[in-house]
């Protein structure tokens, strides 16, 4: 039976005044999330400092019955971070653990603690000439532990994998307190089932994670970022396929827009101007990169590629940034899609993935549906092409009040896209994890098959369930 009172007050004694606090204004500012879509609740705001105290915490919380909600940076998409209305639990913050443990340059691993931020790891490992290979646009929030519970993608997926290729070691505490190190590096480890890709993606339901070993990279010498327009989504997919044969492993990043989003943000965002002249109705952003040893033939590998797409028809006009600022330009016009189309009035927004090959022709057909189905909505899918992953956006038509749209259509829309996505054998979220937010659709289009056995781990790890409840796992 769940007893708040004794938990606080062991709580307490276990991390000091620093460590918790049941003050409403101090704890108010992490239970909405960051898209503003939920606010909950929570008994009192734990910060743990140590590995040690999250495992005793665990043990307080698993002896007294008190739900636990892990956060990082509270910059996820899903409202995974959020606590419910009811009260009863309490946030687990793990910003104050927060040291990089250790960075060995020669082997090239970072062991960080799971409140690093993203940005303070690129800084550390750029300080040793090295990189960390995944980067988003919240970078300057999201933490190491909620980039792993969360599995989180971003703009370099293509070359080097999401998260979950990044970590080489987890440490995490489980639901009794317990601590499951793995955080020793190992290439090679046949003994069985491997507990941290299980944790990693698992948004806070099975452990917490208290750090990580993650790998790095030597750091990025010189990179060509070039813009290309072209007249449909499957001359997009046809030049991430030349793109990928012509420049081989340097390429970093492909991500395409339509027009409509393009628009949006030359509107938006003050001083921006379009790379090319004319109006295309589709655009692509794609980035070549190289460490010191390639970055000599970059420029040349920039160069054959623009040409060669234009000799076989490809672009209908394209250019490569002529220094690094234009290069930031062109990134600043793919960043700055979301708060456009925010800026334009309410949408419904979706992270999908379907396989990379059938990525445009899923857009293709989808997007003149959605718009039928939904009459005066413009659907717009922007994004991840090379990794099989858009942002498909259905926004609503002029006029319509934000809130009230949402409140209206929003849930018919989103299954609409969910029923399609499944369709086309594809995922209902490709980067931003379930959260609170799609755990109705996971339960009604997720394989039963695969909901089972997440039901069975869950209950085998979390038989209270007591870590991150109504999140993830229906
Ligand atoms: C501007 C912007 C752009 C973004 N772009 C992308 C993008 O391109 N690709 C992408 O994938 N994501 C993107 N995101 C989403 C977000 O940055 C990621 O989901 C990130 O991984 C969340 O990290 P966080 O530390 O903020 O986690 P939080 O939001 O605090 O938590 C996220 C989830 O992880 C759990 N959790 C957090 N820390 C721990 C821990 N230590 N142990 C166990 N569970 C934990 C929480 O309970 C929750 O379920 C973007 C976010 C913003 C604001």
């Amino acid at each position: 039976m769940s007893d708040p009172e004794a938990f606080l007050a062991a709580a307490a004694e276990l991390l000091g005044t620093r460590g918790l606090t049941r003050d409403p204004e101090l704890i108010e500012p992490w239970l909405t999330d960051w898209r503003g879509r939920y606010t909950g609740r929570a008994l009192a705001l734990a910060s743990p400092a140590s590995t040690a105290e999250v495992s005793a915490l665990m043990g307080l919380s698993a002896r007294f019955g008190i739900p636990v909600v892990p956060q990082g940076g509270n910059s996820g998409m899903s409202g995974g971070a959020t606590p419910d209305q009811s009260g009863d639990a309490i946030v687990l913050s793990l910003r104050r653990m927060n040291a990089i443990r250790r960075l060995d340059a020669q082997a090239r691993e970072a062991t960080c603690e799971a409140g690093v931020i993203l940005q303070t790891l690129h800084e550390a490992a750029a300080a040793e000439g090295l990189r960390f290979p995944l980067t988003l646009g919240g970078k300057g929030s999201a933490t190491i532990g909620g980039l792993i519970s969360t599995n989180a993608g971003g703009t370099q997926v293509l070359r080097h994998g999401s998260m979950r290729a990044q970590v080489l070691g987890i440490e995490a505490v489980l639901a009794d307190g317990a601590v499951f190190d793995a955080l020793v590096p190992l290439k090679k480890d046949n003994r069985g089932f491997d507990l941290k890709q299980l944790l990693i993606g698992s948004e806070g339901t099975l452990g917490i994670v208290t750090a990580a070993t993650l790998r790095l990279l030597p750091a990025l010498a010189d990179r060509a970022v070039l813009w290309a327009g072209l007249g449909s989504v499957e001359d997009t997919r046809a030049l991430l396929l030349h793109a990928e044969s012509r420049a081989g492993s340097a390429l970093e990043g492909f991500e395409i827009m339509p027009r409509h989003s393009l628009e949006a943000v030359l509107a938006h965002v003050k001083g921006s101007r379009s790379p090319l002249q004319g109006a295309h109705e589709w655009n692509a952003l794609i980035e070549l990169a190289a460490d010191s040893e390639g970055a000599a033939a970059l420029p040349a590998l920039a160069q054959d590629l623009l040409e060669s797409a234009f000799e076989a028809g490809l672009v209908e006009d394209a250019t490569i940034a002529a220094n690094e600022a234009q290069a930031e330009q062109f990134w600043l016009l793919r960043d700055e899609i979301a708060p456009a189309e925010r800026a334009l009035g309410p949408a419904m927004q979706h992270d999908v993935s379907v396989p990379v090959a059938k990525m445009a022709e899923f857009v293709a057909a989808a997007v003149p549906q959605v718009e039928q189905r939904f009459p005066g909505t413009r659907a717009v899918a922007f994004g991840h092409l090379g990794d099989g992953n858009v942002h498909f956006h259905v926004l609503a038509p002029s006029g319509a009040i934000r809130g009230q749209w949402e409140e209206a259509e929003g849930k018919s829309i989103s299954a609409y896209v969910h029923d399609l996505v499944t369709r086309w054998g594809g995922s209902i979220s490709a980067e931003h994890g379930i959260g609170q937010l799609k755990r109705d659709e996971l339960a009604r289009l997720g394989d039963p098959v695969q909901l089972a056995i997440m039901r069975r781990i869950k209950e085998a790890l979390d038989p209270h369930g007591l870590l991150n409840p109504g999140k993830l796992v229906p």
